[in-house]
């Protein structure tokens, strides 16, 4: 048994999110909570689910393959998302079995699943990852580039991709304003997108993870992702 004690973490995760979103004048059900749950085991993913938590983020496809069948032979059907860069022979897989890709960085990763997706007959969620901090290499590098996707969304060259949000990682630093500007550019885009594209319906903005999401909340994120802080520290020699 781990010494973690999720139960406890997932209520005080959640009793912080809703602290968050009253001092910033926001409803208390605005943000939404993703569990993290990679590196960390099927049990402790059931665990969690025993305690109401629904949705699940995991990096890699493989993984979270295994895990959630897992899991489901446990008797419970949890909804997961992917969050980590998808290499292109991943991307089959990730339509299979997420309901949604929240890491899409590039053009690429919308041609090759519209592909698998109108094969299987299946919609998928997505949303865009963008690119905001120094220290990290994921996400669309450039907004342009981000723009042209949802362009070619709008026009219909993706009628399998629906495309639901915005996406980032602030930089780790203990300058608060770094992180701020992070979560602000990344507001401000998905506004510019929603006057530039009002047919898309693009409204989430995910961000905010254990050491920022507080943060991340009074800069307006609709949905955190957060690991660390419910299941503990990750174990990457597993
Ligand atoms: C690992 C990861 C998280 C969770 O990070 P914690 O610091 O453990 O909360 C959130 N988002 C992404 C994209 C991640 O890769």
């Amino acid at each position: 048994m781990s010494l973690v004690n999720i139960a406890e973490n997932l209520e005080r995760v959640r009793e912080e999110i809703r602290n968050a979103c009253i001092s910033s004048g926001r409803k208390e059900n605005e943000v939404l909570l993703c569990a993290v749950s990679k590196f960390h085991p099927a049990e402790d993913v059931v665990e969690a689910m025993k305690s109401g938590q629904v949705l699940f983020g995991e990096n890699r496809v493989q993984e979270a393959c295994e895990k959630f069948s897992q899991v489901k032979a446990m008797g419970f059907t949890p909804d997961f998302h992917i969050i980590g860069n998808l290499q292109t022979n991943k991307i089959k897989k990730a339509c299979e079995i997420a309901s949604c890709i929240q890491s899409v960085d590039r053009e690429d990763v919308l041609r090759e699943a519209e592909k698998h997706l109108a094969r299987m007959n299946r919609f998928l969620e997505v949303y865009f990852e963008l690119h905001t901090a120094e220290d990290s290499k994921s996400g669309y590098g450039s907004e342009d580039d981000l723009l042209r996707s949802c362009e070619n969304i709008a026009s219909g060259l993706y009628p399998h991709i629906v495309p639901k949000g915005l996406m980032t990682m602030a930089p780790f630093t203990d300058d608060e304003r770094l992180v701020r500007t992070s979560f602000q550019k990344t507001r401000i885009l998905r506004d510019r997108l929603n006057r530039e594209f009002p047919d898309l319906p693009i409204q989430v903005l995910s961000m905010g993870m254990s050491g920022d999401y507080k943060i991340a909340i009074e800069e307006g994120s609709t949905m955190v992702r957060v690991g660390t802080a419910i299941f503990g520290e990750r174990d990457y020699s597993r």
